[in-house]
C-alpha cells in the first residue's frame, strides 16, 4: 500500500497508473462504516485510493476541529485488511498554504438542514472535495447516505460543474441497536451510547408513520438530545416533503451533551 503525503508524489504515482480509480474521501478515523466504502470501490474492480484529511474549513470557530479523533497508526491498518492501494494523507499547510483564497460553493441543496446550522460547512466540504478530485483524478468516488446531505450537494457539484467522474452512495452500516456507525460516537460516555440508539428509532418510527414530529421530537428530547431538526424532505432537491415526491429522507441533527450527531433514513413511495 503506497502512502504519500504531498500533493507532487502522489501525482508523479497516478501519472504512470493506467487502471481505473475508485477513491474514498475521508477525515479519518476508520470504522467499519469506512471500511464499507472502500469495499464498495474494491468489489468493482477498481484501484482505490483513500484520503485522509481533517479539513479545517468545514469546522466552524467553535466546533470540534482541534478535538477531533486522529488515529493514523491505526487507520493505515484498517486500509491495509480493506484492500487499499494508496492512501493520500497531506498536512493543513499542503492543502492550505498561507497564500490559500480559492472556494467552491453549491448555493441550494447546502442551505437547509445543517446548511442551517453550521455556516460555511458545506462550502468548506465542496472546496476540498473538488480539489481532491482534482488530485486524485478517480473514475469514481464513494460517499455514505449517513451524511445524505453531503452526497446529495456533491452530487449536484459534480453535475453542474461537469466533472469527469461518478459518484455513488452506499448505504449507511449501522451498530445492532441501530446507531449509525460514526467517528463522534466514541466522544459518547455509556449512557449516551444507549440513549443515541433512540435517534434511529424514532426515524424509523416516523418512515413508518407509527410516530408523528411532535412525538419523535418529545421522546429526542426526553433521552438527552438538543434537537437541530427533525425533517422530511424531498430526496430530489430538498424542499420540504409534500406526499407527491417519489423519495423522501427524515433527516435529523442533535446534540447528546457535547456529541452532534445526525442520522437519516430514506423514505422509498411504493408504486411510484
Ligand atoms: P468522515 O470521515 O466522517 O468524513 O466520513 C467519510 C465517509 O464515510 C463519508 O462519505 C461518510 O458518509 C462515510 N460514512 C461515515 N459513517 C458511515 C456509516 N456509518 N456508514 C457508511 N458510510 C459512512
Amino acid at each position: 500500500m503506497k502512502i504519500f503525503r504531498t500533493i507532487q508524489d502522489y501525482r508523479a504515482w497516478r501519472a504512470d497508473e493506467k487502471s481505473r480509480i475508485g477513491f474514498v474521501p475521508t477525515m479519518g478515523a476508520l470504522h467499519d462504516g469506512h471500511a464499507s466504502l472502500l469495499h464498495a470501490s474494491r468489489d468493482q474492480g477498481l484501484k482505490t485510493v483513500l484520503s485522509i484529511f481533517v479539513n479545517p474549513t468545514q469546522f466552524g470557530p467553535n466546533e470540534d476541529f482541534s478535538k477531533y479523533p486522529r488515529t493514523e497508526e491505526k487507520d493505515l491498518e484498517i486500509a491495509k485488511v480493506a484492500g487499499v492501494d494508496a492512501v493520500f494523507l497531506p498536512s493543513v499547510e499542503e492543502m492550505y498554504p498561507e497564500n490559500y483564497s480559492t472556494y467552491i460553493e453549491e448555493t441550494r441543496l447546502s442551505v437547509p438542514l445543517c446548511g442551517k446550522f453550521r455556516p460555511g460547512h458545506f462550502r468548506g466540504v465542496t472546496t476540498i472535495v473538488y480539489r481532491l478530485f482534482q488530485i486524485i483524478q478517480p473514475s469514481k468516488a464513494f460517499f455514505g447516505l449517513k451524511d445524505l446531505q453531503q452526497f446529495l450537494v456533491l452530487k449536484k457539484m459534480v453535475e453542474d460543474l461537469n466533472l469527469p467522474l461518478t459518484l455513488e452512495g452506499v448505504p449507511t452500516l449501522r451498530e445492532p441497536d441501530g446507531l449509525a456507525l460514526s467517528s463522534r460516537n466514541r466522544y459518547l460516555s455509556t449512557e449516551d451510547r444507549l440513549r443515541a440508539a433512540s435517534i434511529y428509532r424514532n426515524l424509523t418510527a416516523l418512515c413508518d408513520r407509527t410516530a408523528t414530529f411532535e412525538s419523535a421530537w418529545q421522546d429526542l428530547e426526553k433521552q438527552g438530545f438538543k434537537v437541530q431538526y427533525l425533517e422530511e424532505r424531498n430526496t430530489a432537491d430538498l424542499s420540504p416533503a409534500s406526499g407527491e415526491e417519489k423519495e423522501s429522507a427524515i433527516f435529523f441533527a442533535g446534540f447528546l451533551n457535547q456529541t452532534r450527531l445526525i442520522d437519516n433514513v430514506i423514505r422509498r413511495k411504493p408504486n411510484l
